[in-house]
């Protein structure tokens, strides 16, 4: 068994330097890392527990929302300020996981959460994810869980959070501090297209550690709603998925937010889709349009062909749900 030492940190300073060192990693709620380390596909030399850390608060934010990273995702799903102003975040988290792991997952870990490919789960198979190089095993194998947008010959695994996916239509900012300061990233920045290098999924450095995340004021007149397609009703990751805000003026669309689950190897925002709605009447036939954009440079693989019509089918449905008077 892999030997690992483990720390509590008292500050978030503390915290930073102690993840520092080569090797070492922070652990908040634990239901994705420990899982992993058990894997033994995370071999973690030294894992800094931060749940002491002040990080777990929800916030007034200049007419938007503060997070903290230790904020649980239960938490957040039942906020009453999350529930009345971004529905769509609320909806989101309480799609994902079950009601025991929300009670632990943070804010945090969930925009960190690793992909749930079969391969990079199992150290038996080649991933070039978790050993550069490898090759990859879901390329010609079993692929049906598989991204359809932002693949590369070197790795078509999704990212799989659905929190994250109504964060990238609300346009969150993540606020980070690590060895050389403060720094924030919008969301849209924040996560890497795997190209060649799909071990490396964030702009985070090395030692830098998540401490909030903000949500920009919603405008007055939006709506928002999470619709997701998963191959049973709870406790499963989506196939597809589709977040969205509409403002809408009478019956003609004045912005549109959208973005995607389940079919991108990053969480998936679509200004195809959104330029396609603008200006737009709120009709099935340009929420078909809309959809055929957000997917038009999607590429199948060998079992997820089916994911493209799936992702579009949601996208129109939940752009029904959102605009229904
Ligand atoms: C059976 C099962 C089903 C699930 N189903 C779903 C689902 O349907 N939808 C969904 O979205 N998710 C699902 N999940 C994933 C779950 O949402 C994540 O495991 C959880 O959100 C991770 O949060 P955590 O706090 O436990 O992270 P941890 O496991 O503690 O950490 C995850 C990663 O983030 C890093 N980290 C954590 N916090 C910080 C921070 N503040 N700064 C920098 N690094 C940090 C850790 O070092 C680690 O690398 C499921 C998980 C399981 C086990
Ligand atoms: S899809 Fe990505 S994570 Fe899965 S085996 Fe290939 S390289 Fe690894």
């Amino acid at each position: 068994m892999h030997e690992f030492q483990y720390t509590k940190a008292g500050d978030v300073g503390q915290a930073v330097t102690s993840v520092s060192p080569n090797g070492a990693k922070f652990v908040a709620g634990g239901t994705t890392l420990i899982d992993l380390m058990k894997l033994e596909v995370e071999r973690p030399k030294l894992l800094v527990d931060i749940n002491g850390l002040p990080l777990d608060r929800i916030e007034p934010d200049g007419g938007g929302l503060k997070i903290g990273a230790l904020v649980r995702n239960s938490d957040l799903a039942h906020d009453e300020q999350v529930q009345r102003l971004y529905p769509v975040l609320s909806q989101a988290l309480l799609s994902g996981a079950s009601p025991q792991l929300r009670n632990m997952a943070t804010t945090g870990g969930n925009l960190l959460q690793r992909t749930r490919c079969y391969y990079f789960r199992d150290v038996n198979y080649a991933c070039n994810k978790r050993n550069p190089g490898s090759g990859c095993s879901a390329m010609e194998g079993y692929n049906r869980i598989h991204a359809v947008l932002g693949t590369s010959s070197h790795c078509i695994a999704t990212h799989p959070s659905d929190m994250a996916v109504a964060m990238m239509a609300l346009g969150a900012t993540i606020f980070v501090t690590g060895p050389k300061g403060d720094r924030s990233i919008p969301i849209t920045k924040f996560y890497l297209l795997p190209g060649t290098t799909p071990d490396r999924e964030n702009v985070l450095a090395a030692g830098e550690i998540i401490t909030h995340v903000t949500l920009p004021p919603p405008a007055q007149n939006a709506k928002s709603h999470y619709l997701k397609r998963r191959d049973r009703a709870s406790y499963e990751f989506a196939l597809a998925s589709a977040a969205v805000i509409v403002e809408l003026d009478g019956r003609k669309i004045r912005k549109a937010q959208v973005a995607m689950g389940g079919v991108g190897t990053i969480p998936w925002r679509s200004p195809e889709a959104e330029h396609e709605l603008t200006g737009a009447e709120a009709s099935e036939r340009n929420f078909r349009r809309a959809a055929e954009a957000a997917l038009r440079g999607a590429k199948a693989h060998k079992d997820n062909g089916f994911k493209i019509e799936l992702a579009k089918r949601t996208l129109v449905r939940a752009l029904q749900t959102v605009t229904q008077a």
